[in-house]
């Protein structure tokens, strides 16, 4: 029998799991629809559903031994609470012993992003580099600053709010109380409500605006070439301050590929007078890293508590 882990990203949309072994084997996989908030029992009884399921379809071929779970906002690792998170209506949640005590497993809890980040460092795009911004760019946008090869969290677990740096000083206000926070412009729930406010078509999702932008609709264009503005004065400062090797942008905006990341190079060089830009690249992992950082997670709690 093989030794597995199951990884679990829960996000605003979708909760997703998989089964992977110590080499990051995947031995299956299944996504559900976050349910809409009832109450926290609703999400950890999704969560039990995937482990339900993913643990019958390996009966035979694995052993399941942990789980790493990774969500969003502000976490506290250590504890296992997940502390806020706007989207999903939680506060001061203790995921990771309800989790536990309903699954009978160990339990390691996460942020969602670094954990994507560290997917990207260890098996990724960022493989063998020791400075990194990996920037998930999908509904929100947060990233994992990783520095001397380790995903940092900063003094109180709030480092990488990449996506609420301001970088259009007056600009729209952001629902986090500042004004022209990089999230406002750049997000891809900004994309598709700055083009419905611009255009009056709503629901156009953030994938189709950078679609109409490729073929030129002047309006689409324009909202795109805001975000890119947003994004690389975000970047251009963070290159300032921390020097990486490389960007990784991941996140389900990514999937654009050169069409964004072209852009977005240019933006970053253009903003920089004197030195050179860092590679900006995609990840390899697109909207998967974040469950398999949770299982890479998972594989060093089990191997921290062997050693
Ligand atoms: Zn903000």
């Amino acid at each position: 029998m093989t030794d597995l882990v199951m990884g679990v990203d829960v996000g605003g949309t979708t909760v997703k799991a998989a089964l992977l072994d110590s080499d990051g084997r995947d031995y299956g996989r299944c996504e559900q629809p976050t349910p809409t908030y009832v109450g926290p029992d609703s999400i950890v009884a999704t969560i039990i559903d995937a482990v339900v399921g993913l643990r019958s379809q390996v009966a035979e071929a694995g052993r399941l031994r942990a789980m790493g779970l990774v969500v969003p906002g502000v976490v506290d690792a250590q504890h296992g609470i997940a502390v806020y998170a706007a989207n999903l209506g939680w506060r001061d949640l203790p995921i990771r012993q309800l989790v536990a005590e309903a699954i009978g497993l160990p339990v390691i809890l996460d942020h969602d992003v670094r954990a994507a980040g560290l997917a990207e460092l260890e098996l990724g795009s960022g493989r063998g580099a020791q400075e990194v911004l990996f920037v998930a760019l999908g509904t929100g946008i947060a990233a994992a600053v990783i520095t001397r090869g380790q995903v940092s969290t900063g003094a109180t677990g709030m480092a990488g709010e990449l996506g609420h740096l301001p970088v259009f000083p007056d600009g729209e206000w952001c629902a986090c109380g500042q004004r022209g926070c990089t999230e406002t412009y750049a997000s891809g729930s900004a994309l598709s409500r700055r083009y419905a406010a611009a255009s009056g078509i709503s629901g156009v999702p953030a994938s189709e605006v950078l679609s109409r932008a490729s073929a030129g609709d002047d309006l689409a264009q324009r909202i795109f070439s805001d975000a890119v503005t947003a994004l690389g004065r975000a970047l251009v400062n963070y290159v300032l301050i921390m020097d990486p090797e490389m960007i990784i942008i991941g996140g389900g905006l990514a999937d654009s590929g050169p069409a964004l990341l072209d852009p977005l190079t240019r933006e970053v060089q253009g903003g920089l007078a004197w030195r050179s830009a860092p590679t900006i690249s995609g990840g390899r992992f697109g909207a998967d890293a974040g469950r398999r950082g949770a299982a890479l997670l998972a594989w060093r709690m089990l191997n921290e508590a062997a050693s």
